[in-house]
């Protein structure tokens, strides 16, 4: 039964621990607290009727839309049939086993094993324990450091929470953890030397990490993680090059790589995957997001051949692999995956990333990037960033206290659209659902512009 406003909000303020939220703001009253009801194609609906264009597919997660009942039904059989079996010693189910083929289908060439998670974050611990795994089998038991770059984004348990490279997620938690090190960011806005070409930047990215490798000793080095295009650090396309000159640093050093796709997988960048996009060589991906459009929580690490040899000899070895969760595979979660594939699919949803996310990332282009606040308009297929800056020739950024990027945001939601204030720096994000029609990509276009016009005249 529905409870009335008071005592749901009296609730909540008292008992729901919400994650990334100023807990003592929220327990007092003085931060927005929302109730989501509903859901149809790119709006939410709240419980006070608001309606929302949600331009950040929640978490940039419900890639297919809300409200697709082909996902609801395909949930809602599988519960009536077997809402649950576990994965353990050989177990599972037909929607488990059929996710897994879509997967390894749709997955770049020499990836074809798929280990299921419920997280983003779960699943990059499963790669970092299938890393030193690989390593301690092939009897290479120094060879265990992970190198992330700073401002990546890869989860905020124990160590997945130091492979991030975000302040807030260290902070007061005693991370990062050892053996994880971090590299420089490939955010070519912020370069050393405005001089610098974005070929020359990618150089230097790929010199400082040989650099790190060389000062930490390569017998010692791993894995690089990395996100195609970087999400949450900013939504940071990478520099031309970049990729490949990552990826030639790591195979002289025998360096795995892990393609964090959470984001990226699945069509959000206009191609299924991020790393066939660049054409990145990953040995590990994960996924997560984008692999159910969030109707169930569902990850998973895809794992290239020549770690899953290693993987097989390991067994041969030590028996049954020590690493499960009970929910490993749930059936209702791979269910909801294989039909959100099918969906994403017919409607031919990866096309239209790559041609509406054009014409977006074009518009916000022409309509901010002469703007005196906006330091720089970039994306990929449908996502894109504005960041914001106090002065547009030096690219110096306002102090944070001044919260302009949260103000800006807060701004196009009293409008009608849900942009989302990145957590570090003045960066408004965007990444729809991969639905999106060019009418609402307009929509979403002029919004920014009246936002970043309002909050520009009241500084
Ligand atoms: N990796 C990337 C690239 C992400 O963007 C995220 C979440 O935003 C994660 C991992 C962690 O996923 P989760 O929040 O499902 O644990």
């Amino acid at each position: 039964m529905l409870k009335n406003r008071d005592t749901l909000e009296a609730w909540d303020r008292d008992h729901f621990f919400h994650p990334s939220t100023h807990l003592a703001q929220f327990a007092r009253g003085d931060a927005p607290q929302r109730v989501i009801e509903g859901g149809e194609g790119v709006y939410i609906t709240d419980r006070e009727g608001e309606t929302s264009l949600d331009a950040f597919a929640g978490l940039y997660c419900v890639n297919v839309g809300y409200g697709r009942t082909e996902i609801a039904d395909a949930i809602a059989e599988q519960a009536k049939k077997l809402a649950y079996y576990h994965a353990y010693v050989g177990h599972g189910s037909e929607a488990s086993i059929e996710l897994a083929r879509k997967i390894v289908e749709r997955a770049p060439e020499g990836l074809n094993h798929v280990y299921f998670g419920l997280s983003g974050s779960d699943a990059n611990e499963t790669n970092i324990k299938l890393i030193w795994y690989y390593n301690n089998i092939l009897g290479r038991p120094e060879k265990k450091k992970i190198i992330s770059r700073w401002r990546g984004y890869h989860g905020s348990g124990v160590m997945t929470g130091s492979l991030t490279g975000l302040k807030l997620f260290h902070d007061a938690f005693d991370l990062p953890r050892a053996p994880i090190l971090h590299t420089e960011a490939p955010y070519y806005f912020r370069r050393p030397d405005p001089a610098m070409s974005e070929a020359a930047f990618s150089d230097w990215c790929a010199a400082k990490l040989e650099e790190l490798i060389l000062e930490e000793g390569p017998d010692t080095v791993a894995a690089f993680i990395g996100e195609p295009v970087l999400g949450t650090g900013g939504i940071v396309p990478p520099p031309e090059g970049y990729w490949a000159k990552i990826q030639a640093v790591l195979d002289k050093y025998d360096i795995l790589l892990v393609a964090d796709e959470v984001v990226t997988g699945f069509g959000r960048l206009g191609s299924m995957f991020g790393s066939d996009h660049y054409g990145m060589k990953p040995d590990l991906i994960t996924i997560a997001k984008g692999l159910t459009s969030a109707y169930a929580p569902l990850s998973g690490s895809i794992v290239g051949d020549k770690m899953w040899a290693v993987l097989e000899k390991g067994t041969d070895e030590m028996g049954p692999i020590g690493h499960g969760w009970t929910y490993s595979a749930h059936p209702l979660c791979a269910a909801a995956g294989v039909a959100n594939l099918e969906l994403i699919d017919s409607l031919k949803l990866v096309d239209n990333a790559r041609e509406t996310g054009a014409y977006f990332n074009k518009a916000m282009a022409d309509a901010l990037s002469d703007h005196p606040l906006v330091g720089e308009v970039r994306g990929e297929g449908l996502l894109a960033a504005v960041e914001l800056v106090e002065d547009k020739t030096e690219r110096r950024l306002f102090d944070a206290s001044r919260k302009v990027g949260p103000q800006v945001a807060a701004s196009m939601l009293e409008r009608g659209v849900i942009a989302r204030a990145m957590p570090q720096g003045d960066i408004i994000g965007f990444a729809p659902p991969l639905c999106l029609t060019r009418e609402e990509a307009d929509i979403i276009v002029d919004t920014a512009k009246s936002a970043v016009d309002a909050v520009a005249a009241g500084l």
